[in-house]
């Protein structure tokens, strides 16, 4: 049996991480004595390299967290890229993800050589993706590297078919991108199975156009098939920018969630096995963040700094885009990592989350689950404010 999930503890941490619930830091007092000596080193670096050109992404999902940046014109070099995540790997930092604002990062001209470049330096790496392309060279440095078996690809499907897939994504076309995506985790799975190196999870976002039996059984049976070690099933969040106007039908307000809940939980939980986990979760309504802005105050920059497409080094996965000049860190395509991330000054260490918490409110940024879960956790610490 393809079995990766050998244990009950190796099960319960693959779930806590998909409910929301890593530990990013080891407690708030031990992270704020790191940020006042300068020790901190960052959790993860998120990279979210992309293409040049006006639209950036390959689908026009509706309720994208990137729909609203501004894009502009700047993008650093691959051998700016890759020199800065050797400088990552070489300051300690032991986990890289690539994920996109705005794009997605297999849609990267920089992405086989950032993925090599993680691997050679023995790094954890996380992938979100939607993978409609995978060059032959990706499977090929998957197939050839020892991989770190904490590693992840999580995969954003929200499907059964290919006239589904289209219609959640924004896509006109009738192009068959749910068969094009299958085909390429199959892809995936040639390489990873059947002694796996690293998981494999696809995400459902439900919403009134996807949530029947027939479209979601034919889902769970064609990634369970294709490799997927974890299946999870939740509801999209309010993009930012676009939340004030008319409702975005992809995203369903409480009623219609609870209703989904109700009607499809225990029947998708039935699909729940040893070798393939099946979750149905809603974290908005357990963590009560579902319309939030943001949680504040926010340590973003210390625990998950994230390199835009444009080069610079922002605060955070959801704010890394020319929209917020105000709360960049700085410009990697002159400056070196660390000279950036250690560039404060706390000598008013209440003062600093004061001032940087304005800073941030007046960006407009929102966070996503976890930046709302772990900065609920330092808020209620108190040590940070
Ligand atoms: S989105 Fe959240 S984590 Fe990111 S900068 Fe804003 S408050 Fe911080």
């Amino acid at each position: 049996m393809e079995n990766n999930l050998t244990t009950h503890s190796d099960v319960e941490e693959k779930i806590q991480k998909y409910k929301f619930n890593t530990s990013y830091f080891e407690n708030p007092e031990q992270l704020k004595k790191d940020i006042i000596e300068k020790k901190v080193i960052p959790h993860q670096v998120e990279f979210q390299p992309g293409p040049l050109g006006k639209k950036i992404c390959w689908l026009s999902c509706p309720y994208c967290y990137g729909e609203s940046a501004i894009n502009n014109a700047e993008r650093p070099s691959t051998e700016r890229l890759v020199e800065l995540l050797n400088q990552i790997a070489d300051g300690g930092v032991k986990k890289v993800t690539f994920a996109g604002w705005a794009t997605d990062p297999l849609n990267s001209k920089s992405i086989d050589d950032l993925l090599e470049t993680a691997l050679k330096r023995k790094m954890i790496f996380g992938f979100n993706t939607k993978p409609i392309k995978v060059s032959d060279r990706f499977i090929d440095i998957l197939k050839h590297n020892k991989i770190d078996p904490q590693s992840w690809i999580s995969l954003s499907i929200d499907s059964g078919s290919n006239e589904i897939f289209n219609k959640v994504h924004g896509m006109k076309t009738k192009a068959p991108l749910y068969d094009k995506v299958l085909n390429n985790v199959k892809r995936i799975k040639d390489v990873n199975m059947p002694n796996r190196k690293f998981d494999v999870s696809a995400a459902y976002l439900l919403n009134k156009f996807n949530s029947s039996k027939k479209e979601i059984e034919k889902f769970i049976f064609d990634f369970k098939n294709a490799g997927c070690n974890l299946l999870r099933f939740s509801f999209a969040q309010p993009p930012r920018g676009l939340v004030d106007k008319e409702q975005i039908e992809t995203v369903p307000l409480v009623d219609e969630k609870n209703k989904i809940m109700n009607e499809i939980k225990d029947w998708i939980n039935s699909f729940d096995s040893d070798n393939c986990k099946v979750l149905i979760i809603d974290p908005d309504s357990e963590n009560d963040i579902f319309y939030k802005n943001r949680t504040l105050p926010c340590v973003a920059r210390f625990v998950y700094p994230t390199v835009g497409f444009d080069g610079r080094l922002y605060q955070c996965s959801q704010s890394a885009a020319p929209n917020f000049k105000d709360t960049e860190i700085g410009d990697l395509k002159t400056k070196n990592f660390w000279d950036l991330y250690y560039d404060y000054d706390v000598s008013d260490f209440i003062g600093f989350f004061k001032k940087s918490g304005e800073l941030i409110k007046k960006s407009g940024c929102r966070c996503d689950r976890k930046e709302h879960i772990v900065n609920t956790k330092i808020s209620k610490s108190g040590l940070f404010e």
